[in-house]
């Protein structure tokens, strides 16, 4: 069986130059990059080049790259490191409703120290209103977190807006561009951000390592206490194969971003094209110009159907996509994506994501938008949503009934 994967947003297959590149680290060049023998000084050159490596593709300076263990741990600490450092100054935070669960489970634990968190709305189309953003800001706001581009639709942010925003106010401003670096130009110092947060298992680099980007003069507490790596902000060992390999992920990104950008786009519109010709009732979830969405992302809903039952039909044709729903052990949460979007409960339950990388083909697009129409066809037939007599919109206890039916 053929084995396509459609699930980049999800994570990325290590890229043959980046392991090659990692490769020397485990064996030969083992050393502790902080030790002052021939063996760590082996090393530790190498965890500068990688910081040059990250600096270029989101043009800051290396002295302004932090290296940490992943994407989650760089948003902890933005917000947390943040929170702590100006808990004198204020104790407001706005951030939006469809944030990575690594941004909006950290609001929500602050909210429980006493820290008032607005989530901004989107509306439809999964976007924001920079009005109410405005308007949100009071003189206790001490952070804006808003999210570069979103996993689930490809929604990108105005980040250069909000930049403006928020350097208007005096606010500081962090953004998790975990999805966004790679796929589209990322600038923090023409967006005027203060913090952001690069992922390496989602750009082609392994999994356990991740940068954060820290403004030169941006007061920020202690986060992982130990050591006195990256500065004294972030203790711990470094992760030298991982950093030279993230280093390596982000100089392919910049030298390969057109060139990545056009092909992988081609193929997103295609298989988006033929999904919403060929199959009726689909619904794309996300801003309907693909100009404002990552070229990689897309996210449809097939009415009537579980998303969940249809990954498992595609997984048996090899196809490997993800669902906005997640269905664990008998409860029914929609995404909370889909749910800040208002999108009707049903249709959120039957949310599809395609991610796409620069390793598929337009064979596998063919292939999948092959086998796609007979496997919804057969869901629908199976499903007691598509027979109903009544098409309107169930509640959502009714759509817990039925689907637990
Ligand atoms: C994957 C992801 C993260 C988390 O990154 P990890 O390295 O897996 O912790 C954070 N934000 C967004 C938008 C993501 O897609």
């Amino acid at each position: 069986m053929e084995k396509i994967y459609l699930d980049n947003n999800a994570t990325t297959a290590v890229k043959p130059e980046v392991l090659d590149a990692m490769l020397p680290y485990f064996r030969e060049q083992f050393g502790n990059p902080s030790s002052v023998h021939w063996a760590g000084r082996m090393v530790s050159g190498a965890i500068e080049k990688a910081r040059e490596q990250v600096a270029e593709l989101i043009n800051c300076s290396a002295a302004e790259v932090i290296f940490l263990s992943c994407g989650s741990e760089g948003d902890n600490y933005a917000i947390k490191g943040t929170a702590d450092a100006l808990k004198n100054k204020g104790n407001h935070i706005i951030t939006t409703a469809v944030e990575h669960p690594a941004v909006l489970e950290t609001c929500e634990a602050l909210e429980k120290d006493g820290f008032e968190v607005t989530y901004l709305k989107v509306d439809h189309d999964g976007m924001l209103d920079l009005q109410e953003l405005e308007t949100a800001i009071t003189d206790k706001t001490i952070l804006i977190s808003v999210m570069w581009a979103n996993n689930e639709t490809g929604n990108i942010f105005p980040i250069k807006e909000i930049g403006e925003i928020a350097k208007k106010h005096k606010v500081r401003f962090h953004t998790d561009a975990v999805q966004a670096v790679g796929k589209i130009p990322v600038d923090v110092r023409e967006a005027n951000v203060d913090m952001a947060v690069i992922s390496g298992h989602k750009i082609g680099a392994p999994k356990g390592v991740g940068a954060m980007y820290l403004r030169r003069g941006t007061k920020i507490s202690r986060f992982m206490h130990g050591g006195h790596q990256e500065r004294n902000r972030r203790a711990g060992t470094h992760n030298v194969a991982g950093i030279v390999g993230l280093g390596v992920a982000c100089e392919l990104a910049l030298q390969q971003l057109d060139e990545n950008y056009t092909y992988v786009r081609k193929l997103r519109d295609k298989l988006e094209k033929g999904i919403l010709e060929s199959i009726p009732d689909v619904k794309l979830n996300g801003h309907p110009n693909a100009d404002l969405r990552l070229p990689n992302t897309l996210n449809v809903s097939f009415n009537f159907i579980e998303g969940e039952s249809l990954l498992l039909f595609f997984d048996m044709k090899g196809i490997a996509a993800s669902s906005g729903s997640a269905c664990t052990s008998g409860s029914l949460e929609p995404s909370h994506v889909m749910g800040a979007m208002g999108v009707d409960i049903v249709l959120a339950h039957s949310s599809t994501r395609f991610s796409l990388s620069s390793d598929n083909s337009e064979a596998e697009i063919d292939f999948v938008l092959q086998e796609l129409p007979p496997i919804v066809q057969r869901l629908r037939e199976m499903s007691p949503l598509y027979n109903r007599e009544d098409p309107t919109p169930l509640s959502c206890d009714e759509c817990r009934m039925v689907h637990r039916a």
